[in-house]
C-alpha cells in the first residue's frame, strides 16, 4: 500500500486551528474541501508501511518551518473555501 502521510497531518493541523480560520461555513463539504485544496498545494509525503507513519509524522510535525509553512497552506485554502462554498445546503452566514 502507498499511503501519503501529509493527509494526516494536514487534517490534524487544520482540527488543531479550525476556530482561527473563520470559515463562514464548516459542514463536511467545505471541510473537504479545504483539505483537498491544502494537499494540492502540498507536496506529499508517502509511505509504503504504515508502521512508519508515525516517525514519520512525528519528524515532519518537529519541524518548525514546515509547520509554519503548512498552516499558512490551510489557511489560504480556508479563506478560499469560505469565500467560494460548494455545499449548497447551507449558505454562507453573514
Ligand atoms: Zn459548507
Amino acid at each position: 500500500m502507498v499511503r501519503n502521510i501529509m493527509e494526516l497531518i494536514i487534517t490534524s493541523v487544520y482540527e488543531q486551528h479550525e476556530n482561527e480560520l473563520d470559515m463562514k461555513c464548516t459542514c463536511e463539504q467545505c471541510r473537504n474541501d479545504v483539505l483537498a485544496l491544502a494537499l494540492n498545494r502540498t507536496k506529499p509525503r508517502y509511505i509504503t508501511n504504515e508502521a512508519h507513519g508515525p516517525y514519520v509524522r512525528a519528524t515532519i510535525e518537529s519541524d518548525t518551518q514546515e509547520l509554519i509553512h503548512l498552516l499558512a497552506t490551510v489557511t489560504q485554502a480556508a479563506s478560499f473555501v469560505s469565500d467560494n462554498p460548494q455545499c449548497t445546503k447551507r449558505p454562507p452566514k453573514r
